[in-house]
């Protein structure tokens, strides 16, 4: 008798979890259907990109971008939409130029060069000095003092293209952009060239963020990035004989600050309102192209969560929101005002995910959270995989969301897309709207609406 309860209570817990299950990957189904069907992403970048552009923190195109991400927001149907104050810096670039010259007869040739971000330039004035090129941080070194001082620095460091995952490649490079100029300056350069952070087999310099160092140097020299074939076309002249190069630029970080906002928009939780899972990507890009995959993508994918949670008629126990994050190029000042903010409320966010590399097919997705969490969330992993989600292997959430996790301990998720594109277009010329996939980027949606229905039902 007993040995026949036992047998019929393990049928019945094994039709509660296989029906558990179906109803689990219907849900998925439906969300997938809704936003396949009927995403308003791929238009809502469309009007990011082409009316508004590129929108540098502080500036008036962020200004702009920040009135339409508003609007776009209430337009998701969201319970209510507010902008959150944040003091962002302001780096402006205006005109600038590089020329180089081979060997010592012949004429200076223009190329196509970017300032980096945050970097001084030469106040418009001609700056001309002689190249000297190294490879690496470890051949500078090397060098002796009187061979660098007065020159233009050439950092001539490669994106490891040999990374699956291309962004071990950029976080390999990143420091030549990061910390080159002080640590130039130190020993007498005048200047920094460098090798763009760039897997492009073409000749599109990408910018991206700098800063000085004043405990290495307190000189603010300028940095300028090449695309990959002029910077093959300088390396085989170093290597010839002497380059020299006349930089003029015109940036500079504006002493004041600026006042900008996050968007922020929310569906009340039905249950458990006090509970909040926060979506974003941020709104700010650089100051070149159109800022589509980095990140307007996560933008309209964040914004598209809300939508379709409303069209599907769920109504979420926890509260949900969507966040437009300002200045998470070159500052975080929007990330950081979100965290202070939630905690002088003393907000309970359960979860903050942020999508931030790109809008292309979603592979997977990374957590910077306590083990036990992130299992909650892995073992559902087979309801994922028939939307090509399988990573669950990295660890990264995003910068918007990380103040979170160092103000308040709050679990962290991040979108994990295909990389092979991302860094041949990101600070770029190139980022454009035209760059972007309408599939693709939807799908990322999907895996985040799929994600929150999934920690707003179980928890974690
Ligand atoms: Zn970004």
């Amino acid at each position: 008798m007993k040995k026949h309860i036992i047998l019929i209570n393990s049928y019945l817990l094994f039709c509660a979890v296989s029906f558990g299950q179906q109803s689990d990957s219907l849900m998925f189904r439906r969300i997938s259907d809704e936003i396949l069907l009927h995403a308003q992403s791929y238009n809502n970048l469309r009007v990011l990109c082409k009316t508004v552009g590129h929108r540098i923190s502080g500036s008036p195109e962020a200004a702009k971008a920040v009135t339409w991400g508003e609007k776009a927001m209430k337009a998701t149907g969201a319970d209510s939409v507010w902008l959150q104050p944040c003091d962002v810096p302001y780096w402006y670039r205006g005109k600038e130029s590089l020329m180089l010259k081979y060997g010592k007869k012949g004429g200076y040739k223009k190329v196509t060069a970017l300032s980096l971000g945050n970097s001084q330039g030469t106040d418009g004035k001609i700056l001309e000095a002689p190249i000297i090129m190294v490879s690496s941080y470890e051949e500078f070194k090397t060098i002796k003092d009187e061979d660098i001082k007065g020159k233009i620095v050439f950092f001539n460091y490669r994106f490891k293209q040999n990374f699956v995952f291309t962004f071990q490649g950029y976080g390999d490079a990143v420091k030549y952009r990061w910390a080159s100029p002080s640590t130039a300056a130190a020993r007498g350069a005048v200047g920094v060239i460098i090798r763009s952070m760039s897997t492009g087999e073409d000749d599109y310099p990408h910018t991206g963020g700098m800063h000085y160092m004043d405990t290495v140097s307190d000189k603010k020299i300028p940095e300028m990035a090449l695309g990959n074939y002029t910077a093959d076309s300088l390396e085989k002249y170093c290597k010839a004989g002497p380059v020299t190069a006349k930089m003029q630029s015109e940036c500079y970080m504006k002493p004041k600050k600026v006042r900008s906002y996050n968007v922020v928009g929310e569906i009340k939780g039905s249950e458990k309102p006090e509970r909040i899972i926060t979506v974003g990507g941020h709104l700010d890009s650089w100051d070149v192209g159109e800022g589509a995959q980095d990140d307007g993508a996560g933008c309209v994918q964040s914004m598209e969560v809300l939508r379709a949670i409303k069209a599907l008629g769920i109504k979420p126990k926890c509260t949900i929101r969507a966040v437009l994050f300002m200045n998470e190029e070159n500052g975080d000042k929007g990330g950081e005002a979100y965290a202070d903010s939630a905690k002088s409320r003393k907000e309970n966010h359960v979860l903050a995910i942020e999508t931030d590399a790109g809008g292309f097919s979603p592979r997977g997705i990374g957590f910077e959270m306590d083990g036990d969490k992130k299992q909650a969330i892995i073992r559902h992993k087979d309801l994922f995989l028939p939307y090509g989600i399988y990573d669950f292997s990295r660890e990264e959430g995003g910068t918007d969301i990380s103040p979170m996790k160092a103000e308040l301990n709050v679990p962290l998720a991040g979108l994990v897309p295909d990389c092979q594109r991302y860094f041949d277009v990101h600070h770029t010329n190139n980022d454009i709207f035209e760059n972007v996939n309408h599939r693709e980027l939807k799908l990322g949606s999907v895996v985040l609406t799929q994600l929150i229905w999934l920690v707003d039902t179980y928890g974690l």
